[in-house]
C-alpha cells in the first residue's frame, strides 16, 4: 500500500461523502418544500372550490326563491308552471329535471314532461323531508323514480297569505354531467391527482372515477375533519393504499367536503429530478476538484516516495546527490530530508574510511600489498605492459637499533614520501612490507624504470632523512611481459636483481637480466 494512494483514497471518501450528503440534503430540503407546496395549493384549491359551489348553490337557492314568489302568484296557472318549470330547466343549466310539488308532495308542473310524473305523489324520503322543513334545502344523495343517483335542491312555495303551498326544486345527477363536473370537470390530471366531493355524512357525491359515486368514506381520516367543518391540508393514504398529498375544505350551504389531492410520488417526482441535476451541473466541478486533489496528493507524497525509493536502492551507494534533489517543501519531508542526508553522508564517510584502510597501508598512506595484488592482477588481465621496482632501505635495522623504532617509521614515512615525488601520475606506489616497497610503473621500459629509480636513489643519497642522515635504498627491476606473465614472478625476478644490488655493495639499482632483454 503506497501512501500515495491512501491519502488518495481518503480524500476521495471524504470528497464523496461530502457530495453525496450535500446531495442529500439538497434532496430532502427539495422533498419537504415540494410537500409543502403541493399540499399549499391542494388546500387553496380546494377552498377555492368551495368557495364557488357555495356561490353557486346561493344563486341556486335565488333562483328557485325567485321561481316561488312567480309560482304563488300563479299557482292555479297549469301553463304557467309547465313554462316555468321548462324555464328553470334550460335557463339555468343547473338541473337534470325540474318540479313543481303541492304541499303534500303531488307533482304540478315537470320538465321533461317525459318523466311522466305529473299527479303522481313524491314518496321518498329526501322530498318528504323537503316538504316538511318548509324551508330551502338541499337533500342527501338518494335514489331517484328512474333509478338514478341524483340530489334534490328545492326552495317551499309560500302564498300571499304565508300559507305553505308547496315547493319548487330541481334534481342534480349526481353521476352524470351536473354542476360539479361544470366546476371541476376542466381539472381532471392524468398524474393520478384528483378531486372528490362527499356531503354530510361522508358519502362520496362526486369523483373522478363515477363507480366511487355513493360510496361512504366516513371513517377516512379527511372525511372525518370535514364533516367537523374544518378545513385544511395534509398527507393520507387514499382506499388503494396510495400516499396522497390532499388539501381539503368544507362548503357552507350545503356542508359538502371537497378534498384535491396529488400522490405523494408524482408531487416529489421533480425532487429526484432536481438531484440528477444538480449531480450533473456539479460534475464538472467535482471532477476538477477531483483532478487538484490527486495532483495535490501526488505534490504531498512524492517526497517521501522518493526518499522511500532512495532509501532501498539496492546499490550499496545511496545517491546522496539525488536526495539533496527531493523537495522537501513540508516541515515532516524537510525533516526526513535532512536526516537522511546526514545519515548517508555519515554511513559514506564510514564505508569510504573502511575501504581506505582496506586498501592503504596506515603508516605510509601508500597502497598495501593486497591491493596492489588486485591491481597487477587486473593488469595482466587487460596485458598492460608495466615495469616494478622493488626497494629495500640498507641497514634500516641499524637506523631502528640507533634512533629507535619511532625515527624508524620516520624514515620509512619519508621514503614513502620521496617515493611520490618521483613517481609519475599513473605510477603506483606501494608498501609491500616492513621496509619493503614496489613501484608499478604501467606503459613503462626497462630503461625508463631504471632512470626512475636511479633518480630516486640518488636523491635519497644526497638527502638528509629524518633520522639526522642520509639513507639508502637497493633496487631490482623486472618488467611485464619480458620477465614473465603471472605478477608473483615479476617480483620474484625484482627480487633477484634487488638481490643482486644487495650483493653488489647496495645503494644500487639492478635490472633483472634475460638473454634476450639487456639494457
Ligand atoms: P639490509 O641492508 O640487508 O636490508 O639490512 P637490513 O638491516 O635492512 O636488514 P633487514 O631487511 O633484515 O631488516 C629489516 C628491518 O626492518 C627489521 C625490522 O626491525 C625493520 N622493520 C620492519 N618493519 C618496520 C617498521 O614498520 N618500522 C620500523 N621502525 N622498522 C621496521
Ligand atoms: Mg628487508
Ligand atoms: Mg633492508
Amino acid at each position: 500500500m503506497h501512501l500515495r494512494y491512501l491519502i488518495t483514497g481518503v480524500v476521495m471518501l471524504a470528497f464523496i461523502s461530502t457530495v453525496a450528503s450535500s446531495l442529500w440534503g439538497v434532496y430532502q430540503i427539495s422533498k419537504n418544500i415540494l410537500i409543502e407546496n403541493t399540499l399549499e395549493t391542494n388546500r387553496v384549491y380546494a377552498q377555492k372550490l368551495a368557495t364557488t359551489a357555495n356561490t353557486y348553490l346561493e344563486e341556486t337557492f335565488k333562483t328557485l326563491e325567485f321561481s316561488a314568489f312567480y309560482i304563488a302568484e300563479n299557482y292555479e296557472n297549469e301553463a304557467l308552471l309547465q313554462q316555468e318549470v321548462e324555464r328553470l330547466r334550460y335557463q339555468t343549466d343547473i338541473f337534470n329535471s325540474v318540479a313543481i310539488t303541492d304541499n303534500r308532495g303531488v307533482v304540478l308542473a315537470i320538465s321533461p314532461p317525459t318523466l311522466e310524473l305529473k299527479g303522481v305523489q313524491l314518496s321518498s324520503e329526501q322530498t318528504g323531508d323537503a316538504l316538511e322543513k318548509q324551508k330551502p334545502n338541499i337533500s342527501k344523495p338518494y335514489e331517484g323514480v328512474t333509478g338514478r343517483k341524483l340530489i334534490f335542491i328545492s326552495q317551499p312555495i309560500f302564498n300571499t297569505a304565508g300559507e305553505y303551498m308547496g315547493l319548487v326544486g330541481g334534481t342534480i345527477y349526481i353521476e352524470y354531467d351536473n354542476i360539479f363536473h361544470k366546476l371541476l370537470g376542466e381539472h381532471f390530471y392524468h398524474d393520478g391527482s384528483y378531486v372528490y366531493v362527499v356531503d354530510e355524512d361522508g358519502t362520496i357525491i362526486y369523483h373522478q372515477d363515477s363507480s366511487r359515486v355513493g360510496d361512504n368514506v366516513a371513517n377516512n381520516e379527511i372525511v372525518q375533519k370535514l364533516m367537523e367543518g374544518k378545513s385544511g391540508a395534509q398527507k393520507v393514504t387514499n382506499t388503494k393504499g396510495v400516499k396522497m398529498l390532499s388539501g381539503y375544505s368544507s362548503v357552507e350551504l350545503s356542508k359538502w367536503g371537497i378534498v384535491s389531492q396529488r400522490p405523494l410520488d408524482v408531487a416529489l417526482l421533480p425532487s429526484s429530478d432536481l438531484v440528477q441535476k444538480a449531480a450533473l451541473i456539479s460534475m464538472p466541478f467535482v471532477l476538477l476538484a477531483l483532478l487538484i486533489i490527486l495532483i495535490i496528493a501526488s505534490f504531498i507524497t512524492k517526497p517521501l516516495q522518493q526518499m522511500a525509493l532512495l532509501s532501498m536502492n539496492d546499490q550499496k551507494k545511496v545517491k546522496i546527490e539525488e536526495l539533496y534533489k527531493v523537495k522537501g517543501w513540508y516541515f515532516e519531508a524537510r525533516v526526513l530530508k535532512e536526516s537522511l542526508v546526514h545519515a548517508f553522508t555519515l554511513l559514506q564517510k564510514r564505508i569510504d574510511h573502511y575501504q581506505t584502510q582496506s586498501t592503504t597501508d596506515a603508516l605510509t598512506g601508500l597502497m598495501n600489498r593486497r591491493s596492489m595484488d588486485e591491481t597487477l592482477i587486473r593488469w595482466t588481465e587487460e596485458q598492460q605492459q608495466y615495469a616494478v621496482l622493488l626497494i629495500d632501505l640498507d641497514h634500516f635495522k641499524s637506523v631502528n637499533d640507533t634512533y629507535g623504532h619511532a625515527i624508524g617509521d620516520e624514515v620509512l614515512k619519508y621514503l614513502a614520501e620521496s617515493m611520490r615525488m618521483h613517481s609519475r601520475p599513473q605510477d603506483i606506489c606501494c608498501r609491500y612490507g616492513g621496509e619493503e616497497f614496489i613501484m608499478l610503473l604501467p606503459n613503462t621500459t626497462k630503461a625508463e624504470a631504471y632512470r626512475t629509480a636511479e633518480n630516486l636513489r640518488q636523491y635519497l643519497e644526497d638527502t638528509e632523512s629524518p633520522c639526522g642522515r642520509p639513507v639508502t635504498m637497493s633496487g631490482g627491476i623486472a618488467a611485464y611481459p619480458q620477465a614473465g606473465t603471472a605478477p608473483h614472478v615479476i617480483i620474484e625476478r625484482a627480487d633477484q636483481a634487488l638481490y643482486q644490488a644487495k650483493h653488489q655493495g647496495r645503494n644500487k639499482v639492478k635490472l633483472y637480466y634475460t638473454e634476450e632483454n639487456t639494457l
